[in-house]
Order: C-alpha cells, then structure tokens, then sequence
C-alpha cells in the first residue's frame, strides 16, 4: 500500500484552492497597483500588474476544471515570480516593494510541494537577492546591514516554517487516503480500493484490451468458528486468509476484503479459463491451509464465483452481481468449489 497512494494527485483540492485565491488577489492587487504605478509614471510596472491581472482572470475557469494542476500553477508561478522581478528591477519601484519577495516561499510549497517548489523558492529568492544588491549598492540601504538582515531573516524562516508545512501536510495527506482505503484488520484494499482498480483495469482494457476478471470468495461455515472459537480466533482466520490470497496470487493482481468474510479479487491480464484455473488454484490454497490457535490447528474452505470482464458484465456492479450470483450457486452445490457460469 505504501505507494498506492501516489498514483492520486497529491493535495489536489487544497492546491487548486489556493491557486484559484492567488488569481483572485492578482486580479485585485494588480488593478490597485496599476492604478498608484501609472500615477507614479512607472509604466513598465503598470503594464505587468495589467498583463498578470487579466491573465489570472482568464486562468480562473481554466484552474477549476483542469487535470493538470502542477503544470499550470507551475506556468502560474514562474510568470508571477518574474514579473515581481522585472518590477523590483524599475529604478521606480521603492525599496519596500522587495517584501513581495516574501511570498514566494510560501506560495511555491503550496503549489509545487517540497522539491519543486524548493526549487523555484532558491530561483526567484537569489535573484530577489542579486536585483537588491545591484540597485542599492550605491544607495545608503545598504550602508544599514541590520535591516537586510531582518529581511533576509524573515525570507530564510519563511522558508523554512513552508517546507515544514508542507512536509508534514503532505505526509499527514498520504497518511489519510491510505487509510481511507485500507480495511484495518487485514490490511487489504476494501472497497473504495477495489472501485479505483476496477476503473484502472478497465482503462488499460480500453486502450489495449486486455482481459480481466473478478473472484468473489466468502468463507464456509465461518460463523461456526467464531460460534466455537470466538470472534478474536474468527478476526485471526480472517488474517491467515488474507495472507494465503495474497501469497498466492501474482504481483499484478489485487487482493481486496468485499465485506465480513468475503473478499474479492481482481485478476489482471486474465482471460476466462485463466481466470478459472486461478480460482481453483486458490480453493485448493485454502482448503490445505491452516493456522494455529491457542495451540490447536485450525483450517476452513472457500466458496468462490468467477465473473470475467467484458463478458460477464461492463461495469463494477455487473460484475460484482454475476460474480455473487456463481458464489451463491456454490453455496448451494455444496460448497468449497468454484462456479464460473
Ligand atoms: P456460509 O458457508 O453460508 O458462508 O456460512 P457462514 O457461516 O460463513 O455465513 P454467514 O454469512 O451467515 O456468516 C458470516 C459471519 O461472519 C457472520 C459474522 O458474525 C462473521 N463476521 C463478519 N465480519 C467479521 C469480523 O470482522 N470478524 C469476525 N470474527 N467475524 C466476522
Ligand atoms: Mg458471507
Ligand atoms: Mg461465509
């Protein structure tokens, strides 16, 4: 499970929130500027504040919809960083005007995550540096050492305080989307997992079609192990049978727990009767196993139904329903056998 996780965007909602709220305050604080820099001549200034506005204006739409968050909020950033710095470079613009500067720690950890938006912060933060030391190094700023210390200060722990930010919101992002798939007491996927493996499978059958199938599996008789054993030892079946399926199947397949003692498996890259030799080779998995508990041997058998995709149904439920269907018919045949027509 560790990198399932990263297959989903990480930060998405929270990224696109705050792009969306960067565009909104370009907007704004670009039309004010524009006005108090064409009053104050600078029209070089005035022209980026008016070109960054209008485009953060047409990017708000855009911003909502897209699947490509990082690339754009990238493209954003860089445009933004650099207009800030063709405005600290107009002889016009006051000394104040570089704790701007100041946001770009903050906003590149937001919007890139830690390694890119490290990156971008050193980019624009050194330049920010160097405008500074080339226009002032005449001037009587820099005669006063303790007020560029206090800035760069502030820049230094603002990059910090965002990397750490970052790090742990990113990490405590993760940390919730695994859980939020994981069934606890096994470990396996449940089923909000099997919905995003299912939507995998049938995209890759799409563009290249290739077969996949569905087993569904419920325990024999399991209420009759925790009726004379007791729920830990029917909790611990349930571990040692997670454990068989997954030690038996191949890497490419998914392994996931459908429900109290049934659990379902989505067999990559396999045609039907491929499908079918696997589900056999699983009852038979489970019928030899066996665990211990409380120093008594243990063992049980499975029921499986066998549903293959596009065949049997066209989307999950379909699936899930003929699949259950088979499982029943097992039942009813007697149980610890597979059923896949
Ligand atoms: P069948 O062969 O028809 O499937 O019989 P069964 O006894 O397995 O079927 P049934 O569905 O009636 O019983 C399932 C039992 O699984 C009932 C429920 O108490 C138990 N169960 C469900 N979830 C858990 C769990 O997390 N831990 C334990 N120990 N038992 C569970
Ligand atoms: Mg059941
Ligand atoms: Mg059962």
């Amino acid at each position: 499970m560790a990198d399932e996780t990263s297959r989903f965007e990480d930060g998405d909602a929270f990224r696109r929130a705050v792009l969306l709220a960067l565009l909104i305050f370009t907007a704004c604080f670009g039309a004010i500027f524009a006005v108090l820099n064409y009053y104050h001549g600078n029209y070089m200034a005035m022209a980026g504040e008016i070109a960054m506005g209008l485009f953060a204006l047409v990017l708000v739409p855009v911003i909502r919809r897209t699947r490509h968050l990082i690339r754009w909020s990238f493209v954003y950033l860089v445009l933004f960083d650099t207009t800030m710095m063709m405005i600290l470079t107009t002889p016009q613009s006051s000394p104040s005007v570089f704790a701007w500067v100041l946001m770009i720690p903050i906003l590149s950890h937001m919007l890139l995550g830690r390694a890119l938006g490290g990156g971008v912060t050193l980019v624009f933060l050194l330049t920010a540096l160097l405008i500074y030391f080339t226009r002032f190094s005449q001037s009587a700023v820099l005669g006063n050492p303790r007020a560029l210390l206090d800035v760069a200060g502030v820049a230094l722990c603002i990059f910090g305080f965002s990397f750490v930010y970052e790090t742990s919101r990113s990490r405590g992002e993760k940390a919730l989307k695994r859980q939020a798939l994981t069934d606890p007491l096994t470990g396996l996927g449940n089923r909000a997992h099997l919905d995003l493996r299912f939507r995998e499978e049938k995209a890759r059958w799409e563009r290249h079609g290739t077969a996949f199938a569905l087993l569904l599996l419920d325990i024999d008789f399991f209420k009759k192990i925790n009726d004379s054993h007791g729920h830990e030892t029917g909790d611990n079946a349930l571990k040692a049978m997670s454990a068989w399926l997954t030690d038996n199947v191949r890497g490419t397949d998914h392994v996931f727990r459908y429900g109290g003692e049934e659990f379902c498996l989505l067999l990559s890259h396999a045609a039907p009767h491929a499908a079918r030799q696997a589900a056999e080779h699983l009852r038979r998995v489970v019928e030899t196993s066996s665990f211990e508990e409380a120093g008594e041997t243990l063992s049980f058998t499975t029921s499986i139904g066998v549903a293959s995709f596009p065949e049997d149904g066209a989307d999950l439920q379909a699936l899930l329903g003929a699949a259950d269907k088979r499982l029943y018919a097992a039942k009813l045949g007697g149980r610890n056998r597979v059923v896949w027509e």
